[in-house]
């Protein structure tokens, strides 16, 4: 009795499944349009709004899967406990231009001979060009233990580089009550490459606040060999982690984390990898991160680590004419910001509208990205750089130092500028504040 009624469900699954599917098939979707914008966040907004304003309506598809935007540079004001997570984030339908129509789904693969996107739905959208600027993600697997210790809310470790966890990094400060407390920055391209270093300063900051400084040994655990890519702040940084007496240990990488025991496994690229554990009463990992996965299984249109490979310059595709791209997915050797998006947003605007009339690109991005680096909870240092670590500062200040303006800069300016200017398709990083300070300068 019991093997007949295994067979009929076998059977009512196996018919249930192909009328979904048939179903499913009848109800994909094709789209056509002019312009799809796939990946609505930081760059994806910018362009879909700068382009809905050029072209005729209904022109812009923006393809995202995510109902919720976040300005992830706040995040690591989140995990100091200056602002909330819900201050990061709005809706998605909020911020992206009304013009353009939204689908709510995720590219799976691109055709770029076809010029056509399949979405994990099923769904087809043909293009005649294309912007790509789907960020990067978090690779948690490469490190084993790590996904484990930061669903577990007693663990002591946490990241700043994911809205889920980045509250939980002003608990387990709040909860510090000595030993070592360590931070990490892994072997691959991050976002943010100064955000790893800017926790680990605000943890000394709190900890003195707290009283519990005396008992803390702060440790930066950091893949680089140097403390910042640009000389000019790198010496600047080094005097102010030799001022809050952190220790800092290059070359050195996460391997894996073992929350039972409250230990970290690292090695160290100089030393022939050699490993070595540290216990830890917290942990602040800055986890490996790596393009979305229909990118990587993309050769066609990506380098060996799965980057959308653009002309350094113009931006555009280097084999795809109609394909440009902007932001972290790019393999353009900058540093990964959403500064550095507010100049490429400007630069791929002319130089796709050049392409949509048959003419060559012509603007240059010269590789600007801007990282406001906060020492404490009320200094900061904003580095701002060209390709090289070429410092190109904007205020008539030495930025290097340390300064209360730079921190407020950080924490209220550039949020509003953002949500307000940048995400409508209205800022193209501080070049006009330089025109203003300085008319005649280069
Ligand atoms: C902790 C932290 C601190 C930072 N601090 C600063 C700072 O101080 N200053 C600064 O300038 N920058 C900072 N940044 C970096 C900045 O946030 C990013 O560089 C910027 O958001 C990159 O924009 P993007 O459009 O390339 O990617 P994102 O803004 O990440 O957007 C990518 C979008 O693509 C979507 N997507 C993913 N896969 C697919 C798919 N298959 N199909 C369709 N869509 C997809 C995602 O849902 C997402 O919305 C920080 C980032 C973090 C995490």
């Amino acid at each position: 009795m019991n093997n007949i009624l295994l067979k009929l469900s076998k059977i009512r699954v196996t018919s249930s499944t192909r009328r979904s599917l048939s179903l499913s098939a009848t109800q994909n979707k094709n789209y056509s349009c002019k312009l799809l914008v796939v990946g609505g966040g930081s760059g994806g907004c910018t362009v879909a709004a700068k382009f809905t304003k050029r072209l005729k309506k209904d022109s812009v598809i923006v393809l995202e899967p995510s109902s919720t935007h976040y300005y992830q540079p706040l995040f690591t004001l989140v995990g100091a406990g200056v602002k909330p997570v819900s201050a990061t984030c709005r809706s998605e339908k909020s911020v992206l231009p009304s013009a353009a129509t939204w689908i709510q789904d995720a590219a799976e693969s691109i055709d770029a001979e076809k010029c056509s996107v399949k979405t994990v739905k099923g769904d087809v959208i043909n293009y005649e060009y294309i912007v790509i600027a789907v960020g990067l993600k978090n690779d948690y697997c490469k490190v084993p233990g790590l996904s484990e210790a930061l669903k577990d809310e007693n663990s002591g470790v946490s990241t700043i580089f994911d809205p889920v966890y980045c509250e939980k990094t002003w608990r387990d400060m709040q909860r510090f009550q000595g030993g070592n407390a360590v931070f990490t920055y892994p072997n691959s391209p991050i976002k943010c490459p100064g955000a790893p270093q800017k926790i680990a300063y605000l943890a000394d900051s709190y900890f003195t606040k707290a009283n519990v400084r005396s008992k803390a040994n702060i440790v930066y655990n950091t893949c680089l060999p140097v403390i910042f890519g640009v000389k000019k702040y790198a010496d600047a940084l080094l005097k102010v982690v030799e001022r809050k007496n952190i220790k800092v240990n290059y070359q050195t990488v996460l391997k894996e984390v073992r929350p039972a025991e409250k230990e970290a496994v690292f090695y160290n690229t100089a030393d022939t990898n050699k490993e070595f554990t540290m216990s830890y009463s917290l942990l602040h990992a800055t986890p490996p991160m790596c393009t979305p996965e229909f990118l990587r299984n993309s050769p066609n249109m990506t380098d060996a680590a799965g980057y959308l490979t653009v002309d350094k310059y113009t931006l555009q595709h280097t084999k795809y004419p109609n394909m440009y791209g902007l932001g972290d997915c790019t393999n353009t050797p900058n540093s990964k910001t959403a500064a550095a998006v507010a100049k490429q947003g400007y630069v791929l605007e002319q130089n796709l509208l050049n392409t949509m009339k048959k003419d060559e690109p012509k603007e240059h991005y010269n590789g600007y990205g801007a990282c406001p680096l906060v020492t404490s909870y009320n200094t900061c240092i904003i580095a701002e750089f060209l390709y090289d670590g070429v410092p190109r500062e904007t205020l008539p200040i030495n930025q290097a130092r340390e300064s209360r303006l730079a921190y407020y800069m950080k924490r209220d300016l550039f949020p509003f500028l953002y949500w307000n200017f940048m995400l409508k398709g209205n800022y193209n990083g501080p070049e006009f504040v330089r025109k203003i300070i300085n008319p005649f300068g280069k």
